[in-house]
């Protein structure tokens, strides 16, 4: 592992944060905490933390010594000044002669030691930056060094590769406890760079950033010189049926079978993420994984995001599927029993009483395919997948030079069912469309858009489908959240199920589709083309058949219902004038939802529409829409506000809010639901 560290760019950051009032201290400790953060061999996902001893000004004006260390919820790659909030370090010294000290009460003092009452918690390894006299501390649960020290003799490896240059911390819970034990341990080795500490991770330490960096990428690069050393061939690859199904067809399976469904209430669906490459490939395919995958997280606080085991599942045969669905769902039955018992026999035996947490797996291991990510949102599931990849390097690195050995169950318990991390369980609503994966056709503009926004901002990991690539593109980066872009003809039905099989692999399955594309073709019933006519009809009409075709083969694989929307039009119970071509398929349409409402009901698959009228949509084209507001003297948005009763203008949002109620009402299909201010025409009935 090489240094990053580049002078002129430390000059920089440090002359920059000067112009906005931070000092040379804290700006060199944003900028290695950046390089640190940078790569996933030693940080991934809130698995590091770094801190800074200075002088600060108090709201006195009185300058104080300060410890800045790593706030919770910041990245250290993209980390800024106020993710290290300063905390006065006397208030934490103070803390030090004390036998014992609870989590609660360490994050009282904590929050209380903090100049600015704004900042976020500081780490929960604080104390231990503090009791640490160094300027500069670094801390990173590399990969290398995890390797090297999840081993049953891992200590010994340790102090055969490091000598004199690193002191050993045996495991113990991150917290007050810790941060003693590994004072203790330096003080008594005064001369080191740096802790291990077993089967956690590794701190290094310094006058300077540059040299408690460099020492953490020299520790860090003895620990990969090890792995080098000695290596046995590792993973035998299991036999595997001819043909494998594909990631496509898996994902929907997976994903329906590890919902939490009781048929009442909506499933609690989870969110997939896959991965894969030679590496996974071979860690899934190999004969032991069953012993080597299932005994426990690299590191303590992964099992956080991806509990202490994933759920290994057999090969699927492409052959027989149902075999493979009737396999992994004992799989999934024996995870939950083997996730009850685990709980059973931890709970209440050293620390207080527990919730238990569900039993849902945040790993799934496919032997032939490669791994998934699971999660309540897209995010979470792309962490629980980074963690499982990470997982894969190390298990493999370890077992190939001795055999993985983890902390014991009882520590990886106390992690999990941490009390501050219980704290947590309560809080917040899940948002109403948390958990679901919706596609918007035609989203990239209109109501498409304002509707993919919306659901996204409902909690759903969304699906941008449009024809014009920059415009999907443009959407999907602008959506806060979880939103993907797919360029797709949704007249194409080829291009529509590669669609479909890119977003089961992307998020797992489809749980809403909003069938929106369309355009209004004009022209005299008696008169117009069969060509304009045929055209309409492939867009108005078949477009919407395919998209709900491939909706529904995903939804029935995952067997959790679904919602299907279709945005028919006015012109679909009340035709317009010259709008034929565009009113006749979108009556088809409207039946096509009724024929999908009457044939999936059983599955729990709800067929709504939404009947939009006067939106100014931008779908009507060659300036119509002016040219009648203009006949009538009126501007566009007086004639869309003036032609209906309620004498409202009807916008992209009100249709948007149609069909989010739609799809989250349980008893309701079938129905139309008319957004158009009041059109008694074309009123139902
Ligand atoms: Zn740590």
């Amino acid at each position: 592992m090489k240094s990053l560290w580049r002078e002129a760019e430390a000059k920089k950051m440090v002359g920059a944060y000067a112009r906005q009032g931070v000092n040379k201290d804290l700006a060199l400790r944003v900028y290695t905490t950046r390089l640190l953060g940078g790569d996933p061999r030693l940080v991934l996902h809130g698995g590091g933390n770094t801190s800074v001893k200075t002088r600060m000004k108090d709201v006195s004006g009185k300058t104080i010594d300060v410890l800045c260390v790593k706030g919770s919820g910041w990245d250290m790659g993209a980390i800024e000044p106020r993710g290290l909030p300063a905390l006065r370090i006397d208030a934490l010294q103070a803390l030090r002669p004390l036998k014992a000290l609870s989590d609660e009460d360490m994050v009282d003092a904590q929050r209380g030691a903090l100049l600015d009452s704004t900042s976020p918690n500081p780490s929960v390894e604080t104390l231990l930056h503090t009791f640490l006299p160094h300027k500069f501390i670094d801390h990173t649960h590399s990969t290398a060094v995890l390797a090297v020290t999840d081993q049953p003799d891992g200590d010994k490896i340790a102090a055969d590769i490091y000598g004199d240059r690193a002191a050993l911390v045996p495991y113990v819970m991150p917290g007050f406890d810790l941060a003693i034990k590994a004072a203790e341990v330096y003080e008594a080795n005064r001369d080191v760079e740096g802790l291990i500490l077993l089967k956690h991770g590794i701190f290094s330490f310094g006058e300077t950033a540059r040299e408690a960096y460099e020492r953490m990428i020299s520790l860090v690069t003895v620990a990969e010189d090890r792995l080098k050393t000695g290596r046995k061939k590792v993973f035998v690859s299991a036999a595997l049926p001819k043909k494998i199904a594909s990631v496509a067809d898996v994902a929907p399976i997976l994903r329906g079978l590890i919902a939490d469904n009781d048929g009442a209430s909506e499933p609690k669906r989870m969110v997939l993420d896959f991965r894969t490459n030679k590496a996974i490939r071979t860690y899934v395919n190999g004969k032991e994984a069953a012993r080597y995958s299932q005994i426990g997280v690299v590191t303590p606080d992964h099992n956080i995001r991806t509990k202490n085991w994933p759920l290994l599942v057999a090969a699927p045969d492409a052959g027989d599927v149902p075999d493979f669905i009737k396999s992994t769902k004992k799989a999934c039955d024996k995870f939950a029993a083997t996730s009850h018992k685990y709980f059973a026999r931890h709970n209440g035996k050293r620390d207080a009483v527990k919730v238990e947490l569900d039993t849902t797996p945040r790993v799934i291991l496919v032997p032939g395919l490669g791994l998934f990510g699971v999660g309540k949102s897209a995010s979470d599931a792309a962490v629980a997948a980074d963690i499982a990849e990470n997982t894969v390097n190390v298990i493999t690195d370890a077992e190939a030079i001795g055999t993985f050995r983890p902390i014991p169950e009882t520590d990886m318990f106390d992690i999990e069912y941490w009390s501050l991390e219980q704290a947590k369980l309560s809080k917040g609503a899940e948002a109403p469309l948390a958990r679901r994966v919706a596609i918007v056709t035609g989203g990239a503009g209109g109501i498409g858009e304002a509707t993919a926004r919306m659901f996204a901002a409902q909690g759903a990991a969304v699906v941008v489908l449009d024809r014009d690539a920059k415009a999907v593109a443009r959407v999907a980066d602008d959506i806060a959240g979880a939103a993907m872009g797919i360029a797709c003809d949704v007249t194409d039905a080829r291009a529509v199920r590669r669609a479909f099989d890119h977003i089961c692999k992307t998020y797992g399955g489809v749980d809403i589709v909003v069938s929106n594309a369309g355009a209004a073709w004009q022209g005299r019933i008696g008169e117009v083309s069969d060509k304009v006519l045929r055209q309409s009809f492939e867009l108005n009409f078949f477009a919407h058949q395919t998209i709900a075709q491939n909706a529904v083969r995903v939804m029935q694989a995952q067997g959790t219902g679904g919602a299907l929307l279709f945005n028919t039009s006015k012109q679909a119970v009340n035709p317009g004038q010259d709008f034929g071509p565009y009113g006749l398929p979108k009556a088809a349409t409207l039946f096509l939802m009724k024929q999908y409402a009457l044939e999936y009901g059983v599955d729990g698959i709800t067929s709504n529409a939404v009947n939009a009228d006067r939106v100014n949509t931008g779908i009507f084209a060659g300036g119509m829409l002016e040219d009648r507001a203009k006949a009538r003297g009126l501007t566009v948005k007086e004639y869309l506000g003036d032609g209906n009763l309620l004498k409202r203008e009807v916008t992209v949002d009100d249709v948007a809010k149609a069909f989010l109620d739609l799809a989250l009402g349980r008893k309701t299909t079938a129905a139309v639901l008319t957004v158009d201010g009041g059109n008694i025409a074309a009123s139902l009935r």
